[in-house]
């Protein structure tokens, strides 16, 4: 496992949003806007945004997905935490349910060539290579990534049943 970057040195990440409470495609677009005002994180690229069935109990709205391509100098945990703040911000509380509805989520996806496996962090997000709300938005900003460990977006993307997301936004 590789050491967490220094301070001040750029990596380039990738950051999973999600929401599907509350005005979602809003919830999504603030955090974006959050994302961009973080001094540590330049946001390089916006994916499409999606409408995609929930992953959890059935009896929730959709959600809407997305995916952000920065450049960060914080650490790993760090940058994190502050993804935490901007849930909080967004008036993210703790979910009753796994899975359950959400105002907001954000994942950190993928952290430089990076493996994380620590109490309250682990990068590669788990669950990625399966999830086309991830994989999708994903390869919207960076087809050709190689998510370490587990191969080319696009390849791992070409090896998912055909899903039912939509895509109800363009990129940026
Ligand atoms: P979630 O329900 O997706 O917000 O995830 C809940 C918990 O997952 C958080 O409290 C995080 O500490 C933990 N977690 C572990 N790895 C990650 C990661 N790569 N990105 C975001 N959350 C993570």
């Amino acid at each position: 496992m590789k050491p967490p970057a220094p301070p001040g040195c750029w990596q380039p990440a990738y950051i999973g949003v999600g929401s599907n409470l509350r005005d979602p495609l809003q919830q999504v677009q603030n955090a974006f806007e959050s994302l961009s005002a973080l001094p540590e994180v330049r946001v390089v690229r916006r994916s499409r945004l999606y409408r995609s069935p929930p992953m959890g109990p059935p009896d929730q709205p959709d959600y809407v997905n997305a995916v952000a391509a920065v450049l960060t100098r914080s650490p790993a945990r760090m940058l994190l935490e502050a993804l935490k703040s901007i849930e909080r911000a967004q008036g993210r509380e703790a979910e009753p349910v796994r899975w359950g509805p959400r105002i907001i989520d954000l994942d950190l996806l993928v952290y430089g060539l990076h493996h994380v496996d620590e109490a309250g962090l682990t990068v590669p997000h788990r669950g990625i290579a399966e999830r086309d709300f991830v994989l999708r938005p994903l390869a919207d900003v960076s087809p050709l990534l190689e998510v370490p460990g587990l191969g080319r977006v696009s390849t791992l993307l070409a090896r998912l049943p055909a899903g039912a997301l939509q895509v109800i936004d363009g990129a940026h």
